[in-house]
C-alpha cells in the first residue's frame, strides 16, 4: 500500500435527523458535527422509497416559509377580486 494516497477508513456513527435512527459504519467520511457523528437528514429506515410512506421533508422550516408566503398572495388577491365586485 502505497503511503500518504489513502483516505483514513475508520468506524463513525451515523445519526438520521429524519427518524433519530443511530448506527455505526466504517467510511473515510469525516464528522459533520462536534459530536463525532455524521448527521443525515434523511436514511433507508425512513425515507418513503423503503417505507412505503409519504413523507414531508422540512428542512429548516421551508414548507412553512412557503405556505405562510402563499397565503398572504391568496389574501391580497381575494381583496383586489373583491372590490371591483362591489362597484
Ligand atoms: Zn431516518
Amino acid at each position: 500500500m502505497r503511503a500518504g494516497i489513502h483516505p483514513s477508513y475508520e468506524p463513525r456513527t451515523f445519526h438520521c435527523y429524519g427518524c433519530a435512527t443511530e448506527w455505526e459504519t466504517r467510511t473515510t467520511m469525516k464528522a459533520t458535527a462536534s459530536d463525532g457523528k455524521i448527521h443525515l437528514d434523511i436514511c433507508s429506515n425512513c425515507h418513503p422509497f423503503f417505507t412505503g410512506k409519504q413523507k414531508l421533508v422540512d428542512k429548516a422550516g421551508r414548507v412553512e416559509r412557503f405556505r405562510r408566503k402563499y397565503v398572504k398572495a391568496d389574501a391580497s388577491k381575494t381583496a383586489e377580486q373583491a372590490e371591483p365586485a362591489k362597484s
